[in-house]
């Protein structure tokens, strides 16, 4: 019943298509290699200027590189000898909540051997299902 319940609870009030599962191994790499999407994949330097006016959070990024997604950035509150944050207790949310399904909708993907994994709430069989019981009313 109480994973009935969760579901429900999951896809109609969360409005969400995954579970998150797993915990942070304190990798560090979701810290490092990271691109923003902010409308689209921010490209440039004079891009990134004006977002950074918008929230504090791209104040602590700083470009290491650029390939043919956009822009590279790392944050400089990782502290490289540790792999930890160095301002953890007042971290942003968005550190606080990563990783969030958001995440596949921006195009990105989970860090690499990252402690976390998304898991899909409904199958395949179950999403195919009430689709077509839909088409069928
Ligand atoms: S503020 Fe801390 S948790 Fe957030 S990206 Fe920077 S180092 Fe990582
Ligand atoms: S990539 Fe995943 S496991 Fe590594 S620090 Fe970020 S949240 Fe934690």
């Amino acid at each position: 019943m109480y994973k009935i319940l969760k579901k429900w609870f999951y896809l109609y009030i969360l409005k969400r298509k995954y579970y998150r599962i797993g915990s942070c191994n304190a990798c560090g790499r979701c810290c490092q290699k990271i691109y923003v999407k902010h409308k689209k994949v921010i490209q440039t330097e004079e891009e990134f200027e004006q977002l950074k006016k918008m929230h504090q959070f791209y104040t602590y990024l700083t470009v290491v590189d650029k390939d043919e997604t956009g822009l590279v950035f790392e944050c400089k509150n990782l502290d490289k000898d540790t792999n930890k944050c160095k301002i953890h207790k007042k971290r942003p949310g968005i550190c606080r909540r990563y990783p969030q399904e958001e995440l596949f909708a921006m195009g990105g993907i989970l860090a690499e051997h990252c402690g976390y994994k998304l898991v899909p709430i409904e199958s395949f069989e179950e999403v195919f299902k009430r689709i077509q019981k839909k088409k069928n009313k």
